[in-house]
This record gives structure tokens, C-alpha cells and sequence, in this order.
């Protein structure tokens, strides 16, 4: 039986990746080695490294203001390391500008109150977080440090479909579960950062992505890993990376260039999520919360209208192929995440799924 993984993540690689990983897991190119046992200074690990770098400026069009540097601790680091590198700039602790959407970004907001001021620009809890507050509404304080937002919340399924301007303070975005996907206007973002486990690798690596005016103002408390100049001035070799995810991070690109790039990445996933919503808001089993222009197009959670039946829906889920279907532990419910290696026969099985266990229910 086929088997389709709608983990939020770790998540879904591409099936091609892990052969292809496999083949070469032993003898990586003939040096008669894996590339996990290899020095990070050495040639071949280099030159990994780099392409990965450049395969990720092609993708997503990075301009040459620029820098993309390779970090670890994940996104929840960078909640702190951000701060730490941007909260002092001026001199004076500043203050940062928060939209708070849902959980990832009421983290960042947590975190950041560690290192500066914060100011709730616009909140959509008092809604649950089904919809993003429309940029008119937001309160933006003159010459704040930045403006974090969280263009796709993982766990409510709530997703930005428009470009926010917030002139000449830096945006600062974590993109974790939605990078790839779509493309980026860097004219507007300011640093972007994305734990690799959800549409880039598998977990270990955080890729940022920040324009090169913002490094070199790290607080005298930053730890050197974590001081982006050091970072960017030994080519994301401070410390040892990890090479192993970096490696696989770069299959994954190779093979999302070959697949049309974050263009077509944007096709496949407005199709996929379309066909999950239309199922679900035209059943009477299934609902989603979200208001339909605040959608997440890689994150669809959605809900029994009798929740009792929750349990008994995973476990035929399961047995029929379509797995790690559970809503995250603090909304309940279900959640099918369609990144871009979730392939829509995946989506076309997890519709039939539902239908059909409508029908047996009600
Ligand atoms: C998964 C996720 C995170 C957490 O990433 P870690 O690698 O566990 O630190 C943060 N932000 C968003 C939007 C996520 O989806």
C-alpha cells in the first residue's frame, strides 16, 4: 500500500531524494566514503555546501544584498538570535513590532521580550487566529527595530496572501512552513528565516537569509555562534554545521529545480489546498475556521463537527496509507500538511478517505 505522510514536521521528503540518498549513502561519489563521516573543511563537503547556498539564491531569486547563512537551534533559536543581532542597533533597547497570528509567532513574541520592548501591532487571537489582520490595521511604532510576522502559522492554518510594507523598518519573517513554496519579494523582506524539516530537508539546519546593511550589530551577550557577522565571515563554518542535513537540503533543491522551481511549487499548492478546502466546505462531517482569504495553502487543519469520531478517523486514516493526520496537541483536531513533496494523488487519497468515511458515519 501506498503510504502518503501529512506530518506538519519533520515532514515528507521526495521519494527520489531518499534513493538517491541511499545509493549514495556508502560511497558518496566515489571517494569510498558516506558524506556524514567527512570533514567540514574538507573539498567535497565545500563545494556541497556552496551549491546548496547558490541553488537556494537561484530558487528563490535572493538579490546580492542578501547574505544566506547556514545556523542551528532551529527557528525557535532564531526567535532569540534575532533579536540579539537587530534589538540594539540604534544603540538604545528598541522596540519590535509584533503580528501575532498564532502559535509560532506568539513564540516569537515570548522570546523576544527577553531582549527589547515589544508592541502588539495587530493580534487575531480574540478570533482564535482565523484570519490575518489586514495591514490597515496594524499599529506600527516609528522606528522600531523590525517587524516580525509569521507568513504561514503551522498550527492554525492561517496563511499572509498579501505583501506587507512597513517602509523603512526591516520585516523580519519566519517562514519555517511555507519557504519554497512561493516566491519571495526581497525588496520587502528584510531577513527571512525557515527551520529545514518542513519543506527544505530534514530538521537540523535553519536557513537565513538577511540583508547584509543588518549584520554586525550583535548585543556584547550574543554568543559568537549565534553573532551573524562571525556567521557570514567564515561562510556559516563557525562551528561544525550540520553536514548531514546540509547534504540532504541539497538534494531536495536539485530536485525542486528539476520540478519547475518555487513557481510551479506555487501551482501545485494552490491546487492541492483548493481541492482539500472545496471537499471540506462542501461536507457536513468536516469544517476549517479559517476565513478562505487566510487559508494556508501548506497547512490544512480541519475538524469533525462530532469530535468523538476523532479517534476512530486516525485509525482508519492510518490503515488506509494516510498518516500523521493528528491536529497539533494544543488545537485538537486534524491537520493535512501539503508541502511541496506531498504529491497530489496524496491529497486525491486523503479526499476519497473522508469522503467515504462520511458516508459510513452519517
Ligand atoms: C516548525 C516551526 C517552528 C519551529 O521550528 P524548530 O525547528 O522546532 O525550532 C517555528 N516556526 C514555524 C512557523 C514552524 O512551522
Amino acid at each position: 500500500m501506498r503510504v502518503f505522510n501529512f506530518s506538519a514536521g519533520p515532514a515528507v521528503l521526495p521519494e527520489i531524494v531518499l534513493k538517491q540518498a541511499a545509493e549514495e549513502m556508502l560511497d558518496w561519489h566515489g571517494m569510498g566514503l558516506s558524506v556524514l563521516e567527512m570533514s567540514h573543511r574538507s573539498k567535497p563537503f565545500g563545494s556541497i555546501i556552496r551549491q546548496v547556498e547558490e541553488d537556494l539564491r537561484e530558487l528563490l531569486a535572493v538579490p546580492s544584498c542578501h547574505r544566506i547563512l547556514f545556523m542551528q537551534g532551529g527557528a525557535t533559536a532564531m526567535n532569540a538570535i534575532i533579536p540579539m543581532n537587530l534589538a540594539c542597533r540604534s544603540g538604545n533597547p528598541a522596540v519590535i513590532d509584533v503580528v501575532h497570528t498564532g502559535l509560532w509567532s506568539g513564540k516569537a513574541l515570548e522570546e523576544a521580550l527577553k531582549y527589547s520592548h515589544v508592541n502588539v501591532a495587530a493580534s487575531s487571537e480574540n478570533n482564535g487566529f482565523a484570519s490575518i489582520p489586514a495591514q490597515e490595521q496594524w499599529q506600527l511604532t516609528e522606528g522600531a527595530a523590525y517587524v516580525h510576522v509569521c507568513p504561514n502559522e503551522t498550527v492554525h492554518g492561517a496563511q499572509f496572501h498579501f505583501q506587507p510594507d512597513t517602509g523603512s523598518v526591516p520585516l523580519v519573517a519566519d517562514m519555517s512552513s511555507e519557504i519554497l513554496s512561493r516566491p519571495i519579494d526581497f525588496s520587502r523582506y528584510d531577513v527571512v528565516y525557515a527551520g529545514a524539516q518542513k519543506n527544505i530537508g530534514p530538521a537540523g539546519v535553519v536557513v537565513l537569509i538577511v540583508r547584509e546593511s543588518l549584520i554586525g550589530h550583535a548585543m556584547a551577550c550574543c554568543p559568537s555562534v549565534f553573532d551573524w557577522q562571525n556567521v557570514a565571515e567564515h561562510g556559516s563554518m563557525f562551528n561544525t554545521p550540520p553536514t548531514g542535513t546540509i547534504y540532504f537540503c541539497g538534494l531536495v533543491l536539485q530536485w525542486l529545480k528539476h520540478e519547475g522551481g518555487v513557481v510551479q511549487m506555487e501551482k501545485n499548492s494552490l491546487e492541492k489546498s483548493a481541492m482539500l478546502y472545496d471537499f471540506i466546505d462542501n461536507s457536513r462531517l468536516y469544517f476549517n475556521p479559517v476565513a478562505p482569504d487566510s487559508r494556508s495553502r501548506m497547512n490544512v487543519p480541519f475538524f469533525l463537527r462530532d469530535a468523538s469520531l476523532d479517534e476512530v478517523f486516525l485509525i482508519e486514516a492510518e490503515s488506509n496509507g494516510l498518516v500523521q493526520l493528528r491536529g497539533h496537541r494544543t488545537v485538537g483536531g486534524m491537520r493535512a500538511s501539503l508541502y511541496n513533496a506531498m504529491p497530489v494523488e496524496g491529497v486525491a487519497a486523503l479526499i476519497r478517505f473522508m469522503r467515504d468515511f462520511e458516508r459510513k458515519k452519517h
